[in-house]
């Protein structure tokens, strides 16, 4: 028996030897034809000059993209959105402490860095307030009364995976705030949950479209006379992409997106760069005159800010035309925005950011006598309450967030959102990936993450010593300065007296 056995074992040993060579060899083997490979190509000098090793090159890069922010990056260092934000995100939306110890770990020498000025005497929690409720479109003939400081900003079903939409529409009725339906159409996800629902429409008409690409005026009243449709949005432009229609790659168009969107199945879906049919302010006007009253709900519109003149002349024709004439919001978006797909030189430096636009488009309604008249929505970036707080100082009377609540249903900032390979099932349409995406989880960290930026927010608020959020005044932030002083924000946009 123990010669058999000994036999059995040299056996073995030696078939594994054999084997062990023979891996070697081929990978020797591998390696030489990879090296007159790369030795004789001239299209990659890189290669060309360092055979073999030159191929690691790449495959750091490709793979320095997902390890930095684990090993190497500081708390406070990545775009576009550093650890530091991304944990409060996560920590909020769990519903755990995201309280931190021993001292803050940003650095508050950084010019913009907002300070808020806390007051000697600050509001008694038993004197605190919700912020109230605001109501927008008083001439529409279903004004809506919204309530939350904090609301979900526009993204599309087919950007964003089903299960995504899912949990954002229960996460947002468990909130009680809004969810803006990006340009991609009204899908019955977005209704599933019974929220408050922003249709968006965008250059394309995705979901209310005519044959030519225009506004069907009959699928569109039929889609806004939706009960959870509370008003309708028309995107000008998009801090991401300024000047640039969607892009929806042609892998993300399956049947079901097609169908919502109304458009082929299969193929990318590029919306036009601009509304085809508003070339100016009066056309813009009558735009959204036409389907205030096709709809009956308050219509606004977004855009991101550049040229800025527009906005008085926008002001001075609405005060020609009659207050009603107005629109009943505007969405200011930021210029580092975020999207699922768009050209690098317009997502880095077309567009000013939302710190320069938002106090630059409330003074221009403020010098019209339009503040009330016009809500101001504020997006772009504001994920944190110091943010949020900023832009109820700066004027704001909402906030929209989108990568925020990305972050709240588990998005890691893998930024292959264009891909169809979203590791966390958020923005893919790959069923094996959305798996990992619960929406009924997910609706309780998009409430959480709600409550604690209410939470948040009214902190600095009441340190500030006001007793909500929407009572906050430009000074009552200061900004830092390249000199290392910072400055009152009311100094560097005093607001006009209003009308
Ligand atoms: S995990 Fe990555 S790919 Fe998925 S949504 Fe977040 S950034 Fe986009």
């Amino acid at each position: 028996m123990g010669d058999w056995y000994s036999i059995f074992t040299m056996q073995s040993l030696g078939v594994i030897a054999v084997l062990f060579i023979c891996v070697v060899g081929l990978g020797a083997l591998a390696l030489i034809v990879i090296y007159f490979l790369d030795a004789s190509q001239t299209r990659d000098a890189v290669r060309h000059n360092y055979p073999v090793i030159g191929r690691f090159r790449a495959l750091f890069t490709e793979l320095g993209e997902f390890f930095r922010q684990y090993f190497f990056a500081m708390d406070r260092e990545e775009m576009p959105f550093n650890r530091a934000e991304r944990e409060w995100v996560y920590k909020s939306s769990q519903g755990v402490d995201n309280t931190i110890a021993f001292g803050s770990t940003r650095s508050l020498s950084l010019v913009g860095t907002p300070i808020f000025v806390n007051c000697p005497f600050p509001v008694l929690d038993e004197d605190t307030q919700s912020a109230p409720p605001l109501v927008i479109g008083p001439y529409a003939r279903e004004p809506y009364e919204a309530q939350s400081i904090i609301n979900i900003s526009a993204m599309s079903f087919g950007a964003l995976s089903r299960p995504a939409v899912r949990a954002l529409s229960e996460g947002a009725k468990r909130a009680n705030c809004w969810l803006n339906t990006g340009e991609g159409g009204l899908s019955p996800y977005h209704l599933e949950g019974g929220c408050d629902v922003v249709f968006q429409i965008g250059t394309a008409k995705y979901g209310a479209r005519d044959g030519e690409g225009g506004l069907d005026d009959d699928k569109f009243a039929a889609l806004v006379a939706t009960p959870q449709v509370k008003m309708v949005e028309l995107k000008l432009s998009q801090g991401a992409k300024p000047g640039k229609g969607g892009i929806l790659p042609a892998n993300k168009v399956t049947a079901e997106i097609a169908e919502v969107r109304g458009i082929p199945e299969g193929q990318a879906s590029i919306s036009p760069n601009r509304h085809p049919e508003i070339d100016s302010i009066g056309d813009l006007l009558d735009m959204i005159a036409h389907m205030r009253d096709v709809g009956g709900k308050p219509v606004g519109f977004k855009a991101v800010l550049g040229a800025y003149g527009w906005i008085e002349q926008l002001c001075e024709e609405i005060l020609n035309r009659g207050i009603e004439s107005a629109p009943d919001f505007i969405t200011v978006d930021s210029g580092d925005g975020g999207t699922g797909a768009a050209p690098m030189p317009l997502m880095d430096n077309v567009g000013l950011t939302i710190r320069e636009a938002l106090p630059m488009v409330v003074d221009i309604l403020m010098r019209h006598g339009l503040k009330e008249r016009v809500r101001v929505i504020a997006s772009g970036k504001l994920i944190t309450p110091a943010e949020i707080a900023w832009a109820y100082c700066a004027g704001a009377d909402f906030v929209n967030s989108a990568r925020g609540f990305m972050f709240a249903l588990g998005c890691i900032q893998a930024m292959k959102c264009n891909k169809n390979t979203c590791p966390t099932g958020i923005t893919t349409h790959d069923p094996r990936l959305q798996r990992g995406l619960d929406p009924a989880d997910k609706a309780v960290r998009v409430e959480n993450f709600v409550s604690k930026v209410r939470y948040g927010v009214g902190l600095i608020a009441h340190s500030c010593g006001v007793a909500h959020p929407r009572a906050l005044q430009r000074y009552h932030v200061r900004i830092m300065q390249v000199d290392g002083r910072s400055v009152p924000f009311d100094k560097l946009y005093p607001p006009p007296a209003p009308k």
